[in-house]
């Protein structure tokens, strides 16, 4: 699925959605971005027991910038993947030029309350529990005092080249955060939705939310001892039939990757930006500027 959009009168492939998805033409974009300013967020000092604000307002607050990563390996060649040393050069040009990490409580809080961030904010977000996320990403995070979301598919924990339970525990005690990315990476449009096929029992089911989420967030709650309040989109596909489900669930944000924002629920279609290999870090800083400096 493409996800073509448009950004300083550049035309690029913002990231992907799926496996089927196109390449990321990332060296083209990158030349044309122009970078524009509106980085930091503009918040109101007020307390987050205030009323919640409506979708229009939360549509209109500046976005924070969030990255999404998966594979973080010296031999990366696709857009779910980065290099070792393009992360850090990355996470370093984050730091030098004065960024902050946030997290998806504070993302949370500020979006309906209106609650201050700490100047030039961002989020980072890692999908799919890959084992790199916490043996190359966490100590480069921890120079710089940064803290990420870790978006978990419990079926691949303590698989090679999977997080395995003391990392993901070891990831929640150190602050960073465990959220949800369902148990096997099924997308919510098809299996979590609709009616289909078990393929297991070979029986017809309504849908795998109690299964995929209700359960295995109970896994990552007893791994870590904390609440699971987030979640993230496989492929980044959401879903307009899942969001209630989300939410009688108990679950505050879903983020998805580059399509545009539900203007009606903004907090279940948050919008992420993969980085892929081909980036610099100016590059990347660029893009990540001018991306979410757009109200869609
Ligand atoms: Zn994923």
């Amino acid at each position: 699925m493409k996800n073509i959009l448009f950004i300083a009168g550049a035309a690029f492939l913002f990231s992907c959605t799926n496996s089927n998805s196109t390449k990321t033409d990332a060296a083209n974009s990158e030349s044309k971005q122009t970078a524009s300013a509106k980085n930091s967020a503009k918040t109101e000092d007020t307390k987050p027991t205030g009323p919640a604000a409506d979708a229009a307002t939360i549509m209109a607050r500046p976005q924070v910038p969030i990255l999404c990563y998966h594979h973080i390996r010296p031999d990366a060649k696709s857009e779910y993947a980065v290099t070792v040393d393009g992360f850090k050069a990355q996470m370093k040009i984050l730091h030098d030029s004065g960024y902050h990490t946030v997290l998806p409580d504070q993302l949370y809080d500020y979006l309906v309350y209106g609650k201050q961030l700490p100047s030039k904010p961002f989020m980072l977000t890692y999908d799919d529990t890959d084992e790199e996320q916490f043996s190359v990403a966490k100590p480069e995070m921890d120079k710089y005092g940064f803290k990420g979301v870790y978006f978990i598919m419990t079926i691949s924990i303590g698989r090679p080249r999977y997080m395995n339970k003391e990392q993901i525990k070891q990831l929640a005690d150190e602050g960073h955060v465990v959220a949800s990315h369902t148990w096997r990476h099924d997308r919510v449009d098809r299996y979590l939705t609709t009616p289909h096929l078990d393929r297991d029992s070979k029986k017809m089911i309504a849908n795998d939310w109690d299964l995929q989420l209700v359960d295995k967030r109970k896994q990552l709650e007893d791994i870590t001892g904390k609440p699971i309040h987030y979640f993230a989109y496989p492929f980044g596909i959401w879903s307009k039939a899942g969001i209630p489900e989300l939410k009688s669930r108990g679950f505050k944000l879903a983020f998805q990757l580059s399509t545009k924002r539900d203007p009606e629920e903004p907090l279940y279609t948050v919008r992420r930006m993969i980085v892929p290999f081909q980036w610099s870090p100016e590059g990347m800083l660029r893009v990540m500027k001018s991306a979410f400096s757009r109200s869609e």
